[in-house]
C-alpha cells in the first residue's frame, strides 16, 4: 500500500548558524600546554594504565591522521599511534566547563535564541540578533573572532536556514572555517556527501542503507518517501526531508538558568575609573538582590566592557568558595576592571555572576534563636 504523499515545505525564512569548536577538548589541553601539539595527543585515560579499558573523548589533529576519533577505545590508539609521538592526557571537564561558559556568554551578547548541544556546540538562531546585523557572515565573522580572541581557540561555523543544514555546514568548514548553505544550492550541496556523514543517520540505519545501495546524498534523494518511511519510520521520514534540504525544527532555547547578569549602556560615557566602579557596584548590588531572590548562588564573576567605539571585552575569575554578599561580588568585578586591557571612554558596563548552583540545605545559616 502506498502511503500518502506528505508536502514538503521548504522554510527558508530563517538564519541559523551551527556553532563548533575544533577538537575542543584537545584544543584546550594544547592551549594550556604548547608542548602537547607536536603530539599526537589523545583525550583519554591511558589503557595501560587502566586495564585495557576507556574511550577516546577527543583527538588532536595530529592524532586523527592516524585514523584516531572521538568515541573509539582507547586500546585503538595505542595500536593506531606509534609510541614516541602518542600522548594520552585524562580529560579536565572544569577546565573545558568554564570555557564553554565563556563561549555561551559570547553567544548571550549575539541572541538569547541559542541551543547547546555539548560543551563545544550550540545552534543560534540568528534571524533577529541582538547586533542588529542583517548579514549573517558578518555575524559568524564577529562570534569566531571573539571566541578566538578571549578564549585563544579556533571553532567552524555553519550558516543556512535550518539546524541540519548549518550543521552540515559547520562539519564542512572544519577546521577553522566558515560556510554558507543557501536555499537554492542545498540539494547539490547533500548530494556528493556520504551517508554516514548525514547528522541523523546513525549506525543502525547507516548499514541497512548501505545494505540498499545507498552510499551518498544523491543516492539518498532518490529513494521514495514511503519506502523510507516503511523501512524506518520517523527517522525514515526525517531523513527524507533532510536529504532535500528540509528541517524545521525550532531552535529550542535554553531553559536552566546559568547564570545572572546586569549590563547598562550609557549615553554619557564613563570616562574615569571612579566613575566605572560606582556603576560596577550598583551592578554589583542588582546581580546579587536577583540571586538572593531566586536561591541561587555561584562561584565565578564575569564583567563585560564596550568602549565607545565599539570594542567588548570580558574577563572572568572563579573563586573556590561561593560568592555570599554583594561586596565579594563588587570586589572581584573591580579587580577583574583593573585587569582588562581597555580604553576608558566605556558606553557599556556589564556584571555577571555565573556557575550557579541552588543553594544547599547545609550551606544555609542555622537559625538558633526565633527573633
Ligand atoms: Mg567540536
Amino acid at each position: 500500500m502506498a502511503l500518502i504523499e506528505i508536502p514538503l515545505v521548504v522554510d527558508a525564512s530563517r538564519k541559523i548558524l551551527h556553532v563548533d569548536m575544533d577538537a575542543f577538548y584537545a584544543s584546550v589541553e594544547e592551549r594550556e600546554h604548547p608542548e602537547y601539539k607536536k603530539k599526537a595527543l589523545v583525550i583519554a585515560h591511558d589503557p595501560r594504565k587502566h586495564n585495557n579499558h576507556g574511550v577516546v573523548t577527543t583527538a588532536n589533529y595530529n592524532a586523527r591522521k592516524y585514523g584516531v576519533n572521538s568515541a573509539m577505545p582507547s586500546q585503538k590508539a595505542l595500536e593506531l599511534i606509534p609510541k614516541e609521538e602518542l600522548l594520552f592526557t585524562d580529560p579536565n571537564f572544569t577546565l573545558y566547563r568554564q570555557v564553554s561558559d565563556q563561549i555561551h556568554d559570547i553567544f548571550k551578547d549575539v541572541t538569547d535564541k541559542y541551543q547547546t548541544v555539548a560543551l563545544d556546540e550550540a545552534y543560534l538562531d540568528i534571524t533577529e540578533n541582538k547586533l542588529h546585523e542583517p548579514s549573517a557572515l558578518k555575524v559568524m565573522q564577529y562570534i569566531q573572532t571573539r571566541i578566538f580572541k578571549e578564549t585563544n581557540l579556533t571553532c567552524s561555523i555553519g550558516v543556512s536556514y535550518n539546524k541540519f543544514l548549518a550543521k552540515m555546514g559547520s562539519e564542512h568548514a572544519k577546521p577553522f572555517g566558515r560556510s554558507l548553505i543557501l536555499p537554492e544550492f542545498s540539494v547539490e550541496f547533500l548530494a556528493d556527501i556520504p551517508i554516514e556523514k548525514f547528522n541523523g543517520i546513525g549506525k543502525n540505519m547507516q548499514s541497512k542503507l548501505h545494505d540498499l545501495g545507498i552510499y551518498t546524498g544523491r543516492d539518498l534523494q532518490a529513494i521514495d518517501q514511503d519506502i523510507m518511511i516503511n523501512d524506518f519510520g520517523k527517522w525514515g521520514f526525517i531523513m527524507f526531508q533532510r536529504c532535500r534540504g528540509i528541517d524545521n525544527s525550532e531552535v529550542e532555547a535554553n531553559q536552566i538558568r546559568k547564570s545572572v547578569g546586569k549590563e547598562q549602556t550609557y549615553n554619557k560615557p564613563l570616562m574615569t575609573k571612579e566613575e566605572v566602579y560606582k556603576q560596577l557596584n550598583l551592578l554589583s548590588q542588582q546581580v546579587f538582590e536577583i540571586l538572593s531572590n531566586n536561591n541561587l548562588q555561584g562561584k565565578t564573576v564575569v564583567i563585560k566592557a564596550r568602549t565607545t567605539d565599539f570594542q567588548t571585552v570580558s574577563k572572568r575569575k572563579t573563586l573556590n568558595n561561593y560568592l555570599s554578599s554583594q561586596l565579594e561580588i563588587y570586589n572581584t568585578a573591580q579587580e577583574l576592571f583593573d585587569e582588562l586591557d581597555i580604553e576608558l571612554e566605556l558606553r557599556l558596563v556589564g556584571v555577571t555572576v555565573t556557575t550557579l548552583d541552588e543553594f544547599g540545605f547545609e550551606e544555609l545559616p542555622l537559625k538558633l534563636f526565633e527573633d
